[in-house]
């Protein structure tokens, strides 16, 4: 839009002339007459502005006068004055004299003067320049039809009011959300949008009629036309007329179903099982809180907490895969759902393990009762894909009150008692009991103070010297863990061990351990220990962690130990759980040339068979066969075969808990390789048995 002309601004028009100029600003509008012939007879200077001389205008027509009319619109103003009719506030375009490719917008108005019997004597009449108005007035058009697009074509419905509160503005987005189409709600009250019992509200609808003019937010549940509900939320400002008085308010209203649809749908999943959809372990704490408060009152009802899973079920998973393992758990949340009470909450806490809340005042009677039916319908045959599987469940059961004031607790003692059922053969119901609880609460402290044990220095390591069975030598030490704790004392690893396995402890302490173990062979061979090697315990978790192998690495290259001076010592089930990662790693291990046994040969479940896979050195027979050497024919019929098949293999063998002579005497006949245990020595501190070391050294 170009600006108007300088030209046409009086007061710059002859900047020198200040009383000329000042009389020109003035007379901005200018007078003009014609004759009967419709020539200009008198013009007046302002028009100067115009650019023009005013003697180019005295004696021609307006039609062909220097700075004439357009064409188009003289045409429908000639008839005008054939006429001799008057006309007013007539506009239209002239070129500007200083600027050719922008206009200027003339204003006329004029009357025909006639004589006193009526004779047309011509016209006269006032012009003035209005190019400023005129582009004020197209911008503000333009802003208006820019602002009723927007308006129109918002997604967001935009309502405007009148003082009374009724629809004077509806936007198409408006008509979308709550279903009336303008020429159904204009004029209608606010009201018509919410529920007759809302209505009220409208009330306090004077508020938004205040004179600030600061926007207010709210919320509301309003209404479709056909009934149903919408929540929305609301942006209203007050709309004001030109003196500030207030003429109505304008709303912004967004339709929050969707957005709390997804909502829900979020929170939804947040707090359930995709694969089952049943409430997750957050997600029933917080249910079973709920259900806590509500045991308050009117009398103190009392409520049951039944932990449930799969026995064995990882062997399914691991014989017929996830996919067929999760059609499985599938089922037994369809049966659990289907075997509760309608009142019971059913949750999938972890993997395979749930929980059935039972919310009527049973007792532990009915407590047991729904414990043993749903042990018996989880174990019954499982039919997937073609597939019979055969499983047990066991339970665990932990009542309110007795057993626990929250929800976390009572979670925790059901899991106890759960585990407890797993400890005495599975396939069982178990409740918790005083006995568990003392256990639990040991469980908790050990687990508490082992998190601290390692930075506080509390743990150290004895080592129990290894002998050759013929010779008597030294040939190694087995590094066995110690918890020296400040109150308790020294604590044995068989009851800190599994605590650091399922706190998720062990990786760290087992790192620690393998450094110290190798830190003290180093000193050993420097204070001339010779040909013996030093044999670590790992557990299953270790064996797990991808690190190990880079682990074992650093530890020997850190203490300038050679790969054969390590043994690494795994239980038969760590061996076994994971037989293709298991193998992989121990075979990277074996190429770091350090020794790899089994630990506690003969109590797992393992086979010699599946043992000749796996790139190990030794056995280690349990001390379980060793002990009873003398007096069960079986247990030395055990050794003594073990030893041989061993040997077959090309395995050595380990005695582990050689305490007698006679045991001692017996293992070398049949050609057990090396004995530890007591009858040569307990573990001991680090100097001790280096001083072993040294007095049972090879001969030169
Ligand atoms: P293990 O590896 O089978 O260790 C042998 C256990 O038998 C040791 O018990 C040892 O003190 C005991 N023992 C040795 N000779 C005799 C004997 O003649 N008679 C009797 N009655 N017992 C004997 P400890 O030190 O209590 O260790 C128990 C278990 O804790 C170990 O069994 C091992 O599985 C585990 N453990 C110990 N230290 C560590 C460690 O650093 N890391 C891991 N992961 N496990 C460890
Ligand atoms: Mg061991
Ligand atoms: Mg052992």
């Amino acid at each position: 839009m170009p600006e108007p002309s300088d030209a046409c601004r009086p007061s710059r028009l002859q900047p020198s002339g200040g009383a000329e100029a000042l009389r020109l600003r003035l007379t901005a509008t200018w007078y003009w007459r014609l004759d009967a012939q419709l020539r200009f007879a008198q013009v007046d200077e302002a028009m100067q502005c115009l650019g023009i001389e005013l003697a180019d205008w005295l004696g021609r027509s307006p039609w062909d006068a220097p700075n004439r009319m357009p064409d188009a619109f003289w045409a429908a103003h000639r008839g005008v004055l054939l006429a001799h009719r008057p006309f007013a506030d007539l506009q239209y375009e002239v070129p500007s004299p200083r600027d050719r490719t922008a206009g200027l917008w003339l204003q006329t108005s004029g009357e025909p003067l006639l004589d006193d019997q009526g004779g047309f004597l011509g016209y006269h009449g006032y012009g003035r320049e209005v190019t400023r108005e005129r582009l004020v007035e197209v911008a503000l058009r333009a802003r208006e039809q820019r602002l009723s697009s927007v308006f129109e074509q918002s997604p967001l419905a935009i309502i405007e009011w009148d003082t009374r509160l009724r629809v004077r503005r509806w936007n198409l987005a408006a008509e979308r959300i709550f279903g009336w189409a303008p020429e159904e709600i204009l004029g209608q009250h606010a009201r018509i949008l919410s529920r007759p019992e809302q209505h009220h509200v409208y009330e306090l609808m004077g508020e938004y009629i205040a004179p600030d003019s600061v926007p207010r937010k709210h919320m509301a549940q309003n209404l479709h036309k056909f009934g149903h509900e919408l929540p929305c939320s609301w942006i209203t400002s007050m709309l004001h007329d030109d003196r500030g008085q207030i003429v109505g308010g304008m709303s912004i209203v967004e339709n929050l179903t969707e957005k709390r649809l997804a909502e829900t749908l979020i929170e939804h999943m947040a707090q359930h099982d995709s694969l089952t959809n049943l409430p997750n372990r957050a997600h029933l704490l917080t249910l079973l809180e709920q259900a806590l408060a509500e045991t308050e009152s009117p009398t103190r009802r009392q409520l049951a907490v039944l932990v449930l899973n799969l026995d064995r079920f990882k062997q399914v998973n691991e014989a017929h895969g996830h996919a067929l393992g999760d059609q499985v758990l599938f089922e037994v949340a369809r049966r659990l759902r289907d075997e509760a009470p309608r009142s019971a909450l059913v949750a999938r806490l972890a993997g395979n393990e749930f929980a059935v809340v039972l919310r009527q005042d049973a007792g532990a009677r009915g407590a047991h009762a729904l414990g043993e039916r749903l042990r018996l319908c989880l174990g019954a045959p499982y039919l997937i894909d073609g597939h019979e599987l055969n499983c047990t469940a066991s339970v665990g059961v932990a009542l309110f009150p007795g057993d626990g004031a929250d929800a976390g607790e009572l979670l925790h003692h059901a899991d106890a008692a759960l585990t407890h059922a797993k400890g005495s053969g599975r396939n069982q119901l178990r409740f918790f009991s005083a006995s568990l609880k003392q256990a639990v609460t040991v469980r908790r402290e050990v687990e508490r103070d082992l998190g601290h044990a390692l930075r506080r220095g509390e743990l150290m390591l004895h080592f129990q010297p290894q002998v050759d069975a013929q010779s008597g030598v030294m040939v190694g030490a087995e590094a066995l863990l110690r918890w020296n704790h400040p109150i308790n004392g020294l604590i044995a690893p068989v009851t800190f061990i599994p605590i650091a396995e399922s706190a998720d402890l062990i990786v760290e302490i087992g790192a620690w351990v393998l450094d110290e173990a190798c830190r003290t062979l180093r000193q050993w061979q420097d204070q001339g220990a010779r040909g013996v090697s030093m044999a670590v315990n790992l557990s299953a978790h270790q064996l797990r962690d991808a690190a190990l192998v880079s682990l074992v690495a650093g530890a020997l290259q850190r203490h300038g130990l050679r790969g054969e001076d390590l043994e690494l010592e795994l239980t038969e089930s760590a061996a076994m759980e994971d037989p293709t990662v298991t193998i992989d790693v121990l075979q990277q291990l074996r190429d770091l040339q350090v020794r790899l046994a089994i630990d506690d040969f003969g109590t797992g479940y393992s086979s010699l068979s599946y043992l000749r896979l796996l790139p190990i050195h030794r056995l280690k027979l349990d001390q379980s066969f060793v002990r009873d050497i003398g007096t069960e024919e079986d247990d030395e019929a055990i050794c003594s075969a073990t030893i041989a098949l061993a040997h077959k293999l090309k395995l050595e063998v380990v005695a582990e808990g050689v305490g007698t002579e006679l045991q001692h005497q017996y293992l070398r006949r049949h050609g057990c390789n090396v004995l530890q245990g007591y009858l040569f020595s307990q573990p001991v501190r680090a100097e001790q048995a280096l001083a072993f070391a040294l007095t049972h050294a090879p001969a030169d």
